[in-house]
């Protein structure tokens, strides 16, 4: 009864299932029953070994559950009420929390980021959540788990994304790469008021969902070069705001390229080894260009918010939910979401 099933890091390329403890809390947590989880691009860099965690680690970040424990000092929630948590869990309180970047809580970059990171995650049975005041939110009546299994990352940061860079009513925004991230963002444009939505991918059944959730020009780089294209679009102007959701030197190049001077460049990806500037397209650095990066906002109201795009029906992002696991069936979940197999977007687990 005190054990449970869990997908732990066991070393570089070996993510298995193992029997661990059910957690104990603390008089600041919660204890969740996670109901429906699903595997990020990030566990797929922590299996591979390209993100370090310790061995030993419960991964997953992206929790559907229902209240099982609270700590004495969680006041706001009652047992049994079916909840979310973000992948990031900040704790409120601190300076970084205070001064509006929660995501980069206690003051190291990415400090937010505690599940299935610094602390065990939620490919599990139980998982508990830190913080949990400032960090569950009730899912709203009438939307099933795979209708918000999105939103406590991929959404939040694909909308993020879209939010950074500040889209405005009429604008015409890029979005290079259409994978899960990409697509939220995508979605995130079309919501921000961006009127020419033009998204970049070499897969096709990718450019197709972009199009449901709002893109209205795909370009398929492996049948066009995406810069000319854009660069006809606009006729020769250039777009007012170019999303990076995959994380590499060309694509992020890419965006500097397709912009307008005074454009803004809203960064997603992670990015490894050295990131460099074509100084060509950054006009010397005198081109008025905004570079931001943007790690998925998590909390609570965060959490409430996308639920209620959710429940507005503006935006359904079940079309993402390729495929489904048991958690029995994870190792093989990874194996499949990993190699991007059989036009797999996202999985649900179901412990
Ligand atoms: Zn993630
Ligand atoms: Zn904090």
């Amino acid at each position: 009864m005190s054990t449970m099933r869990a997908a732990v890091f066991v070393e570089p390329g070996k993510i298995e299932l193992q029997q661990r403890p059910i957690p104990d809390i603390g008089p600041t947590d919660a204890l969740l029953r996670v109901t429906t989880t699903t595997i990020c691009g990030t566990d797929v860099h922590i299996l591979k070994g390209e993100y370090p965690v310790r061995p030993g680690l419960i991964v997953g970040h992206e929790p559907v559950g229902i209240i099982e424990k609270l700590g004495s000092a969680v006041t706001v929630y009652e047992i049994g009420q079916r909840v979310i948590a973000g992948a990031i869990t900040p704790c409120g309180q601190c300076h970084p929390c205070l001064d509006g970047h929660s995501s980069q809580c206690g003051g190291q970059a990415m400090g937010g980021w505690q599940l299935g990171n610094s602390i065990d995650g939620c490919q599990a049975e139980y998982v508990r959540i830190p913080n949990a005041q400032a960090n569950l939110t009730p899912v709203p009546d009438g939307l099933s788990d795979e209708q918000v299994l999105m939103c406590p990352d991929i959404m939040s940061t694909g909308f993020g994304g879209a939010e950074s860079g500040h889209i405005r009513i009429g604008d015409t925004v890029a979005i290079f790469a259409q994978g899960p991230i990409g697509l939220c963002a995508t979605a995130g444009a079309k919501l921000m008021g961006a009127t020419r939505i033009i998204v970049v991918d070499g897969v096709p059944e990718r450019l197709a969902v972009a199009r449901q959730l709002g893109a209205d020009i795909t370009i398929n780089f492996r049948e066009q070069d995406p810069l000319q294209r854009i660069q006809e679009i606009t006729g020769g102007a250039g777009v007012d705001v170019a999303i990076e959701a995959l994380g590499t030197q060309q694509t992020f190049e890419s965006c500097l390229r397709a912009l307008k001077p005074g454009g803004t460049l809203s960064s997603l990806g992670v990015y490894s080894g050295k990131l460099s500037l074509p100084l060509d397209a950054f006009a010397a650095g005198l081109g008025d260009h905004k570079i931001i990066t943007t790690l998925c906002p998590g909390g609570k109201e965060r959490m409430r918010r996308l639920m209620a795009v959710v429940a507005s029906g503006r935006v359904d992002l079940t079309p993402m939910v390729t495929h489904r696991f048991a958690l029995d069936d994870i190792v093989e979940a990874y194996d499949l979401f990993s190699h991007q197999r059989d036009g797999v977007l996202k999985v649900a687990i179901t412990p």
